[in-house]
């Protein structure tokens, strides 16, 4: 099982400079999709739940500082926004609009794709920072480290396989659909990809015990913790 596909969103009306960014970034390993309008922009991000939106500022319909807000309001997601000019740039950070770095037209393409590497790494720094250990009865995850221990015992799992129990650890006890696990993990609204967080869900029973999740038919699954590891 690989690591999921990260996803760029590139909102840009030019459709040479659109084009030419999305074909090197999918030839850097993502998957992208190509918005050309304001209102475009805000239905593509929340239907594909991008890593990354590279945004220009100058778009049809409303432009890139109102795209931005609305985007971010619906889930944070970090944002890379095309200016004009310098100056430009210069107002936007003033303002605040909430974009995590700026590129001034015309860019080198490998520069924007640079930026989009290094605007993940931090993201994903960050993300790893805050997450405390989770401790469950014989069940360690630490997600700073991605590791997981079974009573005592250090469990290799996928990255994808990572996720899954983070998240289902996150609330243990607690029934999550597929349709919110798949959306969450692999960045996917459409219910049919369901069968890709069920066999998931089977690869941690097989590495973590047949006991540790339970299927709850028809809904998803939930997390069962069992104490006889905890001590006072
Ligand atoms: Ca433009």
């Amino acid at each position: 099982m690989r690591e999921r596909e990260r996803r760029v969103l590139v909102v840009e009306d030019e459709p040479t400079i659109a084009e030419s960014v999305a074909a090197r970034l999918r030839a850097e390993g993502f998957a992208v999709d190509i918005a050309r309008d304001g209102p475009g922009a805000v239905a593509a991000a929340g239907a594909t739940r991008p890593d990354v939106v590279v945004l220009d500022v100058m778009l049809p319909g409303f432009d890139g500082l109102e795209v931005c807000r609305r985007i971010q309001a619906e889930r944070p997601v970090p944002v890379l926004m095309l200016t004009a000019r310098d100056d430009e740039t210069d107002v936007l950070v003033g303002l605040g609009v909430g974009a995590d770095d700026y590129l001034t037209k015309p860019f080198s393409i490998r520069e924007l794709a640079a930026r989009v590497h290094a605007l993940l790494r931090r993201v994903e720094r960050a993300r790893a920072d805050s997450a405390a250990p989770i401790v469950l009865g014989e069940l360690e995850v630490n997600p700073a480290e991605r590791r997981v221990r079974l009573a005592g015992a250090e469990v290799h799992l996928t990255p994808t396989e990572f996720d899954l129990l983070v998240h289902l650890a996150n609330r243990p006890r607690a029934v999550q659909p597929r349709e919110r696990l798949l959306a969450e993990i692999w960045g996917w609204g459409e219910a049919a990809g369901t069968r890709t967080v069920d066999s998931h869900v089977k690869a941690l029973r097989r590495k973590l015990g047949a006991d540790l999740i339970r299927t709850v038919h028809g809904v998803g699954y939930a997390l069962e913790v069992n104490d006889t590891g905890v001590t006072s």
